[in-house]
């Protein structure tokens, strides 16, 4: 019947990098449609859930939202179990947060694969792209390079300020975990 084609697809995904580089504001503008200047760290974890229409099909994206300061611990092992998918967000404005990126991404991988051994789809985001891109200026960074280098699908400016791009990194991502499937 048609009902039997109706696929509904859940997956988790994980939002990592330093703190203060917006992984909240963005999970907020992108679940909530709202933004605030306010700073409140975000303590132990936070779960939001996004309902993507997909083709004829429903995607659910449970994102996760962890306080920065535990990176690297046996914290991150728990908390990356059985994820499908990651943001890992750097601030555009700040060098040591981009700088982190590839501690972040080496942290995923060696303690999540796919059951067939791949990683999972990683996906970069530079965030407060609205403050510029004194980041990616000043170093003369070739993202695309990068992100080839350092195993990431792919790589967007956005903006949780300005609602720019977050919606773009969010389908790029759901592709490439559909086609990693
Ligand atoms: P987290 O620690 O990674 O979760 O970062 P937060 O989401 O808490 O954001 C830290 C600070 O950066 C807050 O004051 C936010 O308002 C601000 N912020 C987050 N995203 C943006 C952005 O896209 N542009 C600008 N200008 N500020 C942002
Ligand atoms: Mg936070």
């Amino acid at each position: 019947t048609m009902q039997n084609n109706l696929k509904e697809h859940l997956y988790k995904i994980l939002v990592i990098g330093d703190l203060g580089v917006g992984k909240t504001s963005i999970i907020k503008r992108y679940v909530h449609q709202t933004y605030s200047t306010n700073y409140r760290a975000t303590i132990g974890v936070d779960f939001a859930l996004k309902v993507l229409n997909w083709d004829s099909e429903t995607v659910r994206l449970q994102l996760w939202d962890i306080a920065g300061q535990e990176r690297f611990g046996n914290m991150t092992r728990v908390y990356y179990r059985e994820a499908m998918g990651a943001f890992i967000v750097f601030d555009s404005t700040r060098p040591t947060t981009f700088e982190a990126v590839t501690k972040w991404k080496e942290d995923l991988d060696s303690k999540l694969t796919l059951a067939n051994g791949q990683s999972i789809a990683t996906v970069l985001l530079a965030n407060k792209c609205d403050q510029g891109r004194d980041v990616l200026n000043n170093n003369g960074i070739k993202m695309e390079q990068f992100c080839k280098e350092n195993g990431f699908a792919g790589w967007f400016e956005t903006s949780a300020k300005e609602n720019i791009n977050i919606n773009e990194a969010a389908n790029f991502l759901v592709k490439h975990i559909i086609a990693s499937e």
